[in-house]
C-alpha cells in the first residue's frame, strides 16, 4: 500500500491529511489521486464511507493552488451533489483539507434563503459545491457563471438519477466549457450511469471499489425474521437490551420514519427523524443532536442518509429491508467507520424475503439469522429457490392488474349502458369530441 506522499500530493496537503489523522490512503484515494493529478478524467464506483471525498478534493485543491488568480476569483471547480447533507459534508472536507491554502469554496443548496449564498458568490469563490436545483436557479438569476470551470465532479451519480436530476445535469453540462477535467462517482454502475459517463468523460480511468469490498468484516450482520406487526417491539427490545447510544434505523417511507419516532418516544427512547420532507433546519438540528449524543437514534430514509457521516454509530437497523440491494450495503456502511466495529440488524417480514435474497446475492454471502429471539417468525424465511424480489415489479403488476380490472369494469359498464340506457351512448361521443377539440387546441398552440 502506498502512503500519501507517494501519491504526489503537495506538502501543504500532506500536512492537512496528517492533521486529519489519516495515516494511509484508502483504496479509492490510492487509485484516483495520481490520475487526477495527471489531468485524466476518472470514473469511480465508490460509495460514501470509502474516502471518496478526499479522493477528488485533494487533487482539486492541488491543481487549483498551482495557478494564481489575477483579479476577482471565478469558479474553477464545480462539485454537484444530490443532497444537501452530502453537499454540506463535502464543504466541510474542503475546509479541512484546504485549511493552509488560499482557496475559497462555497456550498449552496435549496430549502434555505438564497441571499447569504448570493453574497458569498459575489465576493468571488474558486470552488462551488452545489445541489442541482439551487445551482440552476442561481445561474438563471445571473448570480453564477460556470463558463470557466476547469474541474467538474458529479458525485453519487446513481442517486442523482434516482432523484430525477438527469435533466438538470444535462442542462449544467451544456453550460460548462468544453475543455475541462471530469470526475464521476457512483455507488453502482447500471447502464444509465455508464451512458451518462460516456456522454462527458474523455478517455477516463475506471476505478472500482465494489460494494463487496465495502461490506467489511468489521460489520457484524444479523437477520431477524419477524412479522411486520412485531417489528416495533423487536426494535425497542434490541435498543434497550443492547443499550444503544448511537444507532440509525432505516425505514422505507418518510411517513414510516415519523410514525416510528413517535412510537420510540412512547417507549422513552430519544429519537429524531431525518428525511426529505423535513425542513433544512430540522434536518440540521436532528443531525447535530445525533452527533453530540443527545439523540440516541436517528430514523432515516435512504435518500436522507446520503452524507450522514457520523463516527461511532454502533448499530444500524434495517427496520424495512431495502428493495435495492445496493442500498443495504450503503446503509450498513454507516457503522464500523474509521476502524471501529458495528452491528447491522435486518428485520425481514413476510413480504420482504425476496429482498433478502437479492441482498444476499449482491454481497455473496448468507447473512446469519437469529432464530432465538422472542418475535421469530419462520413464515418470513425465503423459500428454497426464491427469486430476488423487487417492489417496482410488484407495483407494476399491481398497476397492470388494476388497469385490467378497470378495463373489465369499463367493458361491463359499457355493455350494460348499451342495453339499459341511451344516455351513456350520447355521453361517450361528446367526451370524445371534447378530447378532439382539446387536442386541436393544443396542436395549434405548439
Ligand atoms: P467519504 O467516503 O469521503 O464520505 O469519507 C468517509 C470518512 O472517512 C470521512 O469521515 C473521512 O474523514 C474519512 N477518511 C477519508 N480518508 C481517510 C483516510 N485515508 N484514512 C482514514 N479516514 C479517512
Amino acid at each position: 500500500m502506498k502512503n500519501f506522499e507517494a501519491l504526489g500530493l503537495s506538502k501543504k496537503l500532506l500536512e492537512a491529511v496528517e492533521s486529519e489523522g489519516y495515516t494511509n490512503p484508502t483504496p479509492v484515494q490510492e487509485q484516483s489521486i495520481p490520475p487526477l493529478l495527471a489531468g485524466r478524467d476518472v470514473l469511480g464506483v465508490a460509495q460514501t464511507g470509502t474516502g471518496k471525498t478526499a479522493a477528488f478534493a485533494l487533487p482539486v485543491l492541488q491543481i487549483l493552488s498551482r495557478s494564481k488568480t489575477h483579479g476577482k476569483r471565478h469558479i474553477k471547480a464545480l462539485i454537484l451533489s444530490p443532497t444537501r447533507e452530502l453537499a454540506a459534508q463535502i464543504g466541510e472536507r474542503f475546509s479541512a483539507y484546504g485549511e493552509n491554502l488560499d482557496i475559497r469554496h462555497k456550498v449552496i443548496f435549496g430549502g434555505v434563503n438564497q441571499n447569504p449564498q448570493v453574497r458569498a458568490l459575489q465576493k468571488g469563490i474558486d470552488i462551488l459545491v452545489a445541489t442541482p436545483g439551487r445551482l440552476l436557479d442561481l445561474i438563471n438569476q445571473g448570480h453564477i457563471d460556470i463558463g470557466k470551470v476547469e474541474f467538474f465532479v458529479l458525485d453519487e451519480a446513481d442517486r442523482m438519477l434516482d432523484m430525477g436530476f438527469i435533466r438538470d445535469i444535462q442542462k449544467v453540462l451544456k453550460l460548462l466549457p468544453n475543455k475541462r477535467q471530469n470526475l464521476l462517482f457512483s455507488a453502482t454502475m447500471p447502464k444509465s450511469i455508464s451512458d451518462l459517463a460516456g456522454s462527458f468523460l474523455n478517455n477516463s480511468v475506471m476505478i472500482d471499489v465494489s460494494p463487496k469490498e465495502i461490506t467489511v468484516d468489521r460489520i457484524k450482520q444479523k437477520i431477524m425474521f419477524v412479522r411486520k406487526a412485531d417489528k416495533r417491539r423487536l426494535l425497542v427490545n434490541l435498543i434497550k437490551d443492547e443499550k444503544v447510544r448511537c444507532g440509525i434505523v432505516f425505514t422505507r417511507t418518510k411517513h414510516g420514519a415519523n410514525r416510528l419516532v413517535k412510537q420510540l418516544d412512547q417507549s422513552r427512547i430519544n429519537a429524531a427523524a431525518i428525511h426529505g420532507n423535513k425542513s433544512q433546519g430540522a434536518r440540521t438540528k436532528a443531525l447535530a443532536g445525533f452527533k453530540d449524543g443527545s439523540i440516541a437514534i436517528l430514523v432515516a430514509t435512504d435518500i436522507a442518509s446520503r452524507g450522514i457521516d457520523v463516527d461511532g454509530i454502533t448499530h444500524v437497523f434495517n427496520y424495512d429491508l431495502p428493495n435495492e440491494p445496493e442500498s443495504y450495503v450503503h446503509r450498513i456502511g454507516r457503522t464500523a467507520r474509521a476502524g471501529r466495529s458495528g452491528i447491522a440488524y435486518g428485520f425481514c417480514d413476510e413480504s420482504e424475503s425476496g429482498y433478502l435474497v437479492g441482498i444476499q446475492q449482491l454481497i455473496g454471502q448468507e447473512i446469519d439469522a437469529d432464530v432465538e429471539h422472542e418475535f421469530h417468525f419462520s413464515g418470513a424465511i425465503p423459500k428454497p429457490g426464491q427469486k430476488p424480489g423487487k417492489i417496482k415489479q410488484k407495483n407494476q403488476s399491481k398497476r397492470n392488474n388494476h388497469n385490467k380490472n378497470k378495463q373489465k369494469r369499463q367493458t361491463k359498464k359499457n355493455t350494460k349502458g348499451d342495453s339499459v340506457s341511451k344516455r351513456n351512448d350520447n355521453q361517450r361521443p361528446r367526451s370524445k369530441n371534447n378530447r378532439n377539440r382539446r387536442n386541436r387546441k393544443r396542436n395549434s398552440n405548439n
